[in-house]
């Protein structure tokens, strides 16, 4: 964990308070990128060569700490330079006032369900499950791309640069390819989990044929190795337990292929004695990344720990639907790789990570009856290169350090909710909106600047998701 002193952050909040940005300039790229047409990759904006200077730089980096003053070269797609005497290189972008960090990381998210965005409602049948069961079952392949494509723009927006797409809705090859699509349109970094298609009973093993069809040539799909692929397991239990002969042929597959394994458990409070299970199944591993674990008891956070698996936390969900109070404390303190994440948009509403962020820091003070448990910093770390490190990723993201690549955003605090610059941790993790995120880069390419997106038609965005929205709601015959 990152220890700066107070001195410094008072330091940076005087260089920023002397600044007025607006914005770091430029018109949009869309319009070029519509005129050299073309899917996938071939509209994303050239990574080129560029220095944003004169911002204070969060590094979340132990040894570089906070930069008052500083400078980011990047040159395709790598941090050439982070400091305070940057000589720089290629277009200078001026960024007085705002602060640049490493972009958000969001380590679990059913970004299938986004077009069922605050659809869950207030009783038990109209609840999160039920709804996206009922409405699941009825999507095609475009109606997972309209809604993956929606929370990979609003990821964008608001900051985040890496994703867990957790697929829980593969209801065919079609459907798993419409979702990795999806992410690579937008240019940004994420993982692909491939799943099972909702309504599947809990006696029957997901069918492989998917995950082995991505796997068979993920290279030519991994958009230039910004994707990655994973498997997104149903685990042990669902409704009830899950017989080893359904799910071990599953793991089993994933082991094979090598690719790592995600899996919710003890997901509520009273979901108690689901992570020992995995222990003793041999099915917790380096490999694997548990969901939630809001149940763990010690003894099963040990055996987190000692198995090598790393964890994501939802805050947003897990308060909102009464599953409990995630254990974040107890996983950091016992050196568990952890990660924050969105969940589902069907349940949070926005999809804003610092929000997510903040709720962590709050639910930690909130169960230790402290204002000071949790450090405004620590949240950001998890949700920076600590999420970095719980999705394998932290040799090339997560920090801003030289070597690495350029996945970083510029916030400017100048709007109303974020003025005035006063400690820029607390305020970063407590004030942050969408709004506030000025420029967003993924690999090198600038994906939002001035606080527009550069390569995403927002309006079209939304009018596929509503149409998406509206044909399911139509063959579902259901509200
Ligand atoms: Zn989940």
């Amino acid at each position: 964990m990152t220890r700066l002193c107070r001195r410094r952050f008072v330091q940076g909040a005087a260089a920023l308070g002397a600044a007025g940005a607006s914005g770091l300039f430029a018109p949009p790229l869309l319009a070029q990128a519509r005129r050299e047409g073309g899917g996938g990759g071939s509209r994303l904006p050239p990574r080129g060569e560029f220095t944003i200077a004169n911002v204070y730089v969060m590094t979340m980096d132990g040894t570089l700490g906070d930069i008052a003053g500083g400078a980011v070269h990047v040159k395709n797609g790598d941090i050439v330079a982070v400091g305070k005497d940057v000589k720089g290189g290629g277009q200078k972008i001026d960024g007085t006032g705002m602060i640049v960090m490493p972009g958000l990381i969001d380590t679990h998210w059913h970004m299938w369900n986004t077009l069922y965005r605050s659809f869950a409602g207030d009783k038990p049948e109209e609840g999160y499950f039920p709804t996206v069961a009922r409405f699941g079952q009825q999507m095609m392949p475009s109606d997972i791309y309209a809604s993956t494509h929606l929370a990979a723009a609003e990821a964008i927006n608001s900051g985040m640069t890496f994703v867990h797409s957790w697929c829980h809705n593969v209801r065919s090859t079609e459907h798993a390819e419409a979702d990795v699509r999806a992410l690579a349109e937008t240019g940004i970094r994420a993982r692909h989990s491939c799943g099972w298609p909702q309504g599947m009973p809990d006696t029957q093993s997901a069918d492989q044929a998917p995950l082995e069809t991505l796997a068979r040539d993920w290279k030519s799909r991994s958009n230039e190795g910004l994707l990655q692929l994973g498997m997104a397991w149903r685990g042990q239990f669902r409704g009830g337990p899950i017989k080893p002969e359904v799910y071990q042929p599953e793991i089993d597959n994933a082991r094979k292929l090598g690719v790592p394994i995600t899996v919710h458990a003890g997901s509520a409070k009273k979901a108690v004695n689901q992570i020992e299970p995995l222990s003793r199944a041999k099915c917790l591993g380096k490999d694997v990344q548990v969901i939630h674990a809001v149940s763990a008891s010690d003894a099963e956070l040990d055996m987190l720990k000692e198995a090598g698996a790393s964890v994501s936390v939802s805050p947003g969900t897990e308060l909102r639907t009464g599953f409990g109070y995630p254990q974040i404390s107890e996983m950091v303190a016992k050196g568990i790789p952890l990660g924050i994440s969105v969940d589902t948009s069907a349940l949070t509403g926005s999809s804003n990570l610092f929000a997510a962020l903040k709720l962590a820091r709050d639910s930690e003070n909130a169960r230790a009856l402290s204002e000071f448990k949790f450090p405004a910093r620590r949240a950001l770390e998890l949700g920076t290169i600590g999420g970095a490190r719980a999705m394998g990723i932290d040799d090339k993201v997560g920090s801003l350090v030289p070597g690495k690549r350029a996945d970083l955003i510029a916030i400017s605090p100048n709007a109303l909710n974020m003025a005035v610059v006063t400690d820029p941790a607390h305020l970063v993790l407590e004030a942050t909106g969408p709004e506030n995120v000025d420029t967003v880069v993924v690999d090198g390419r600038i994906l939002k600047r001035g606080g527009k997106l550069t390569a995403i038609d927002t309006q079209k965005v939304v009018a596929d998701a509503r149409q998406a929205l509206a044909g399911v709601r139509e063959r579902t015959k259901w509200r």
